[in-house]
């Protein structure tokens, strides 16, 4: 099948594109035909008078005189004038394209697309063609990018692919339904999704693919319910009354009133028989950790075990002790298992599970390994639950009979949604701040009062408190593709320019370039207070805790969601001292005054998440990592949530049809679910 097909079978792709397509997990035929566009550009040649705004434009031009080329270390600049509706004279930059300069000759007409800003009348060029009968477009598309692989090179390897492949992409929706909502046929769809020739193409393709995305991601979910929930047996547990008075005594704070009836929750959900299915959502610093650790408690107290899984090492290792910290003294046996577990280590704890003498395993995706073994698991614990595809989440609550699972999220999902994608899920929230936490106090500066504010970081860090340093980007894009977004501040030009500011002071970079390993360990000499200053792209990992970070500077501020925003603050303010969030912009717009306004007036993640959507609209909301919601490739949860309704109810009766492993019209979606890929939200990373 398609699937197994490397890229390398195209002609054209040697080892280096191979690479390339590899940084963007393109392995396989089939991953390219399912690379989709990221956005489409309307290439067709218009004029450009009467515009106001900088704006996307195709336009017809001559070259006037010579062009030069500027040199900024390895980059070049080329600058020509051109000639635009015979009537204006604009200056087209192009980054990194210095070979062009031999072709860009005095009289030379061309065609150029990019980015036209009328006050400058500048146009900064993403794509440059001298043959002037091409074709017009409507419906450009354009691929995300990765150093070494255009977009166009992207377009022209598809088009390949879907000439010598397409006949093996696999049907995977029962015909039953491709007829009932009058669905384009994969095949189809993939080809319109790569060049739709019409809006109505673009639509139908979109929907197509929208619904199989939204179906096999909720016959993943039905399956994992299905596992747990099936009424008639039942999963009691006994919970001893002193219990819960027993864990408060121990903590050095009282619980807030949000965790309180969050415990109380918890407790009756486990004692009622029926198997728990409970999202904790609650902002930053929250507390939920607390919560579940009352979860966790109870079911040791009651005979049982739990485990507790988070997506990263340093995120468990946190877990872990605070795991330790409040039930050891109990008396209840915590452990951990992550993949850095030493093998004989890893061996002991096995057993130690496995027997049933450790009642809290805490741990990575190292817990669903195969060989991990409980003796009576009866809770699972998912922490920062949507890094998690549901097929993880399945094979956790495999691990038991009728496990009680609860499930934790930092960003609170307005309630239609939830319910949309999770069906009927139990929902707990945690909507107030610890008592006696400090409010971060935030200010909103313009560039040039930098020195001030990088001087208050170099205070801070002499008195030993660490801070981050956030930029919207890693570094200057070489790729033509992206040369519209030059401009940004980068994480690589700030650690240079600061590195004499942080002189005598222990910096490190973080961002999603670095391998995965890299970023753990800078993150972990972060926490351990080794490095003092971080200077990163939003990367930051949302769970982590330093209560000593207590400086947090974000350049470009305006570059960032609300809810991104809120994230980033909430990264320090954990501990005791005062801590300050520095929010740098320029920006000059209502629209960017009004949303950085929102975060200095408020902490308060709930309302700050209701303020973003109105400000920004439900998708970009949406677009965000940090939405708490899986991430969807084709569907889009602001303006598909009827299609991820139908896919729903259409998913649990395709699972409760008697005939659902022997009619032929669901041989796709049998092989869909015994290959099962994990479903899972991929990081985007910044
Ligand atoms: P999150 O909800 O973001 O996961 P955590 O559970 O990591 O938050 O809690 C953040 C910090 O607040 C931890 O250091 C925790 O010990 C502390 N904490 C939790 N509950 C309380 C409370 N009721 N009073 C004071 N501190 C608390
Ligand atoms: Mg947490």
């Amino acid at each position: 099948m398609f699937e197994d097909i490397s890229v390398s079978n195209l002609p054209g792709v040697g080892q280096a594109k191979q690479k390339c397509l590899a940084a963007l997990n393109i392995m396989t035929v089939g991953d390219l035909l399912h690379y989709y566009p990221m956005r489409y550009e309307d290439h067709r040649v218009r004029p450009i008078d009467g515009l106001q705004e900088p704006t996307q434009v195709t336009v017809e031009g001559v070259v006037e005189g010579i062009a030069s080329v500027r040199w900024s270390g390895r980059r070049s600049i080329t600058k020509a004038k051109v000639r635009v509706d015979l009537r204006h004279v604009v200056t087209v930059i192009w980054f990194h394209q210095h070979f062009l300069k031999a072709k860009l000759t005095d009289g030379r007409r061309l065609v150029i697309t990019g980015r036209f800003d009328p006050s400058k009348r500048t146009l900064v060029a993403s794509r440059t063609d001298f043959q002037l009968h091409r074709q017009d477009a409507a419906y450009v598309p354009v691929y995300p990018v990765v150093k070494g692989l255009s977009s166009n090179q992207i377009a022209q390897l598809i088009d390949k692919a879907f000439e010598l492949y397409a006949e093996t992409l696999v049907e995977r929706l029962p015909s039953r339904l491709s007829r009932k909502y009058r669905l384009i046929s994969h095949r189809e769809a993939v080809g319109f999704m790569h060049h739709p020739a019409t809006e109505e193409q673009r639509h139908q393709a979109h929907r197509r693919l929208a619904f199989e995305e939204f179906f096999l991601f909720q016959i993943q979910l039905q399956m994992f319910r299905s596992q747990h929930s099936q009424r008639i047996v039942r999963n009691q547990l006994d919970i001893p009354d002193a219990s819960f008075p027993c864990f408060q005594a121990g903590l050095p704070f009282t619980l807030t009133d949000a965790q309180r009836s969050a415990c109380e929750e918890m407790t009756h959900d486990l004692s009622l028989g029926r198997p728990m299915m409970r999202l904790l959502q609650g902002d930053v610093g929250s507390g939920k950790t607390l919560v579940a650790l009352w979860a966790a408690f109870a079911v040791c107290e009651a005979g049982g075990q739990t485990a507790m899984m988070a997506p990263t090492e340093i995120l468990a290792e946190q877990l872990y002790d605070e795991a330790q910290l409040r039930l050891t003294p109990h008396g209840s046996r915590v452990a951990l298992l992550t993949g850095r577990t030493k093998p004989q280590e890893r061996e002991v704890v096995l057993e130690r599970v496995r027997s049933g003498e450790v009642q809290l395993l805490v741990g990575t995706h190292a817990l669903l390994t195969e060989d991990v073994y409980f003796r009576k698991l009866d809770l699972a614990v998912i922490d920062e639950q949507h890094r998690f595809g549901v097929e993880q989440r399945n094979q956790l609550v495999a691990k038991g009979n009728h496990v009680h699972v609860l499930m934790m999220s930092a960003t609170p999902i307005p309630r239609s949604l939830a319910l949309a994608v999770y069906g009927d899920l139990d929902l707990s929230t945690l909507a107030e701040r610890p008592a006696g936490r400090k409010p971060i106090r935030t200010w909103r500066s313009k560039m040039n009062q930098e020195p001030k504010v990088i001087r208050y970081v170099r205070q801070a860090l002499a008195k030993g408190e660490q801070a981050y340093i956030v930029a919207p980007a890693i570094d200057a894009q070489d790729d033509e593709e992206d040369a519209d977004v030059t401009g940004l501040t980068t994480v690589t030009e700030l650690s240079e320019r600061l590195m004499n500011e942080f002189a005598g002071f222990r910096t490190a970079v973080l961002h999603g370039k670095l391998a995965a390993l890299e970023r753990e360990s800078v993150m972990r000499a972060f926490v351990s207070g080794d490095i003092q200053v971080l200077i990163s792209t939003t990367v930051i990992e949302v769970g982590i805790n330093v209560p000593n970070a207590t400086v947090m500077v974000i350049y470009q501020a305006e570059r960032f969601g609300l809810a991104q925003l809120h994230q980033l603050r909430g990264r320090v303010g954990r501990g005791v001292r005062n801590s300050v969030c520095f929010l740098l912009s320029d920006a000059t717009s209502e629209l960017a005054e009004k949303r950085l306004q929102t975060i200095v007036e408020s902490q308060d993640g709930f309302w700050i998440a209701d303020k973003d959507l109105e400000l920004r609209g439900p998708g970009e909301f949406l677009g965000l990592r940090q939405s708490g919601l899986p991430e969807f490739t084709v569907g889009d949860l602001s303006t598909d949530l009827r299609i991820m309704e139908v896919a729903r109810e259409e998913a649990v009766k395709a699972l409760g049809d008697k005939d659902f492993w022997l009619m032929p019209e669901y041989e796709g979606l049998r092989s869909y679910i015994q290959q099962a890929e994990p479903f899972s939200s991929t990081d985007s990373r910044g």
